[in-house]
C-alpha cells in the first residue's frame, strides 16, 4: 500500500542529497519534497568521515565541473558557513614538491589553480616554506592562502534544519529497498512505508550505481570504494602542523596522497592512505562482504582497474598494514614525525566510480534518465562544492522534469 505521494524523493543524506534538498525546497517551495536515508542521522557515511577541507580549486582539470563547482563553492561554503555559525576558519595550505620530478608537477598546478581562478597561489622556496610551517621541508611548493577547514558534519546538520523549515521532509532509518514504475510515477519501496513520487533523485553515495539499477538501468560506470586511514598527531606533537601539508599528487590517481590536515576542533590528523575496500561502508580492514565483494570482482572494469594500477594499489596495502611505511611517506614532508607520534585515528570510505575499461572517472557525473535523475559520482572535493552541486543539480531537474 502507498503511504503517500510526493511530487520528489531525493536518496541519500549524505551533503550532496542535502544540498539538492535544499536548492530545491528554496527555489520550488510548492513541490512536495521527501529525503529518505537509511541512517539514524544524516552524514553518517562519506560527508561524516572525511577531511574536512575547503578545497580552493587548484588540483582539477580547467573547464571540469569539478574545477568551476569546486572555486564557486569554496566561497560559498565560507559564506554559509559565516551566515550559519558554522565553524570554519580559513588557514592555508602548502603543497610540497620533495624531489625535483616532482617540481614540473607543481607548477603544472600552479597553471591550473590560475585557470582555474583560484586567488592568491604563490611558488615559495624553502625558507618561506620554513615562515609557513616551521617543521616542513621541501625544494618548493605552493602556497594556496584561501584553503580552508570545517566540519562537513555540523554543515549537514544545518542543511538539514534548513530544508525542514523550507517545507521538505526527511525520513531516517529509511532504506531504498525497490524501485518500479506504476501509472506514470515512481514508486519507492522501504524497509518502512511504500511512497510514489512524481520524480526521484539518486544521491545514494556509495550506493548510487545500486539504486541506478533498481531503477532497472545499466549505469556506465560502477562504484568501488576506497577506503582512507587515519592516524591522529598525539596532542604533545600537534604543533608540528600549523595548518595543511599536502604532497605533489600524481596525476594518474585522483587520490590525493597523505598529508597533514589541522581540524576545526585543534586536533591534526595524517592521511588518508586510498585502499581498496572489501565492503562498501567497510571503516575497519576485516569489513568484509560477500555480495560486495563477489559483485566487485565479477565487474570486467575492476580488472582492467587492477591490472593498470596494481603497483601503487600494492603499495597502498602495504602502508595499510605497515605504520612504518606510513609514517615514511609522511616524513618526506615532515621529517621530524616519529611513529610514536601517531595513533590510530579514523576512516573513511570514498565511492569511486569506475568505467568498464578500468579508467577511474574523474568528474562529477549526474545522469538524467527519465523521471530519475542518478548522482554517479561525487567524490573530493564534493563536500567544499556541495552548495553548486546542489544548484546544478536542481537546473538539470527543473529541466528534465519540466517544473516551472
Ligand atoms: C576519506 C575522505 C576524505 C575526504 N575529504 C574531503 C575534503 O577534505 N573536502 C571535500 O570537499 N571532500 C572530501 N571528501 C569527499 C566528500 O566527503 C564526498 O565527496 C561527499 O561527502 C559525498 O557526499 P554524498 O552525499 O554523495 O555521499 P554520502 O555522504 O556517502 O551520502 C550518501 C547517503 O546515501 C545513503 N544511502 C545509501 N543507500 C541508501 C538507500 N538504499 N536508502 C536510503 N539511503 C541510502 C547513505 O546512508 C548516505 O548517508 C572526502 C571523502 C572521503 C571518503
Amino acid at each position: 500500500m502507498i503511504n503517500r505521494r510526493y511530487d520528489v524523493v531525493i536518496v541519500g543524506g549524505g551533503i550532496v542529497g542535502l544540498s539538492v534538498a535544499l536548492e530545491i525546497t528554496r527555489r520550488f517551495p510548492r513541490l512536495g519534497l521527501l529525503l529518505l536515508e537509511k541512517e539514524d542521522r544524516v552524514a553518517r557515511h562519506q560527508s561524516g568521515h572525511n577531511s574536512g577541507v575547503i578545497h580552493s580549486g587548484i588540483y582539477y582539470k580547467p573547464g571540469s565541473l569539478k574545477a568551476r563547482l569546486c572555486v564557486e563553492g569554496a566561497r560559498a561554503m565560507v559564506q554559509f558557513c559565516r551566515e550559519h555559525g558554522v565553524p570554519h576558519q580559513i588557514c592555508g595550505k602548502v603543497i610540497v614538491a620533495t624531489s625535483e620530478d616532482e617540481v614540473p608537477r607543481l607548477e603544472e598546478l600552479r597553471r591550473r589553480g590560475e585557470a582555474n581562478g583560484v586567488a592568491g597561489v604563490q611558488t615559495i622556496g624553502p625558507d618561506q616554506l620554513l615562515e609557513i610551517e616551521p617543521h616542513a621541508r621541501g625544494l618548493r611548493a605552493l602556497f594556496i592562502p584561501s584553503t580552508g577547514i570545517t566540519d562537513y558534519s555540523a554543515v549537514c546538520g544545518k542543511y538539514a534544519e534548513l530544508i525542514q523549515v523550507q517545507g521538505g521532509t526527511i525520513a531516517l532509518s529509511t532504506a531504498v529497498t525497490n524501485l518500479r514504475c506504476f501509472s506514470g510515477d515512481v514508486i519507492v519501496e522501504t524497509n518502512g512505508p511504500t511512497f510514489s513520487a512524481a520524480n526521484l533523485i539518486n544521491c545514494a553515495g556509495l550506493y548510487s550505481d545500486r539504486i541506478c539499477r533498481m531503477a532497472g538501468e545499466k549505469p556506465d560506470a560502477t562504484i568501488v570504494p576506497f577506503r582512507g586511514e587515519y592516524y591522529d598527531l598525539v596532542p604533545e606533537r600537534a604543533s608540528l602542523v600549523r595548518s595543511l601539508i599536502y604532497p605533489v599528487p600524481d596525476p594518474r590517481f585522483p587520490f590525493l596522497g597523505v598529508h597533514f590536515t589541522r581540524r576545526i576542533n585543534g586536533t591534526v590528523d595524517a592521511g588518508p592512505n586510498a585502499v581498496l575496500a572489501f565492503r562498501r561502508e567497510g571503516y575497519r580492514r576485516r569489513d568484509f562482504n560477500l555480495n560486495e565483494f563477489a559483485g566487485a570482482f565479477a565487474f570486467p572494469g575492476f580488472w582492467r582497474m587492477a591490472a593498470k594500477n596494481w603497483k601503487s594499489g600494492v603499495a597502498e596495502f602495504h602502508r595499510s598494514f605497515s605504520k612504518q611505511a606510513f609514517v615514511r611517506a609522511l616524513q618526506r614532508l615532515l621529517p621530524e614525525v616519529r611513529e610514536e607520534d601517531l595513533v590510530p585515528g579514523g576512516a573513511g570510505v570514498r565511492a569511486q566510480a569506475v568505467k568498464p575499461d578500468g579508467t577511474l572517472v574523474d568528474d562529477f557525473l549526474f545522469v538524467p534518465s527519465g523521471k530519475m535523475l542518478h548522482v554517479l559520482n561525487v567524490p573530493s572535493p564534493a563536500a567544499t562544492a556541495s552548495l553548486p552541486i546542489g544548484r546544478a543539480i536542481a537546473d538539470m531537474a527543473a529541466q528534465n522534469f519540466g517544473w516551472q
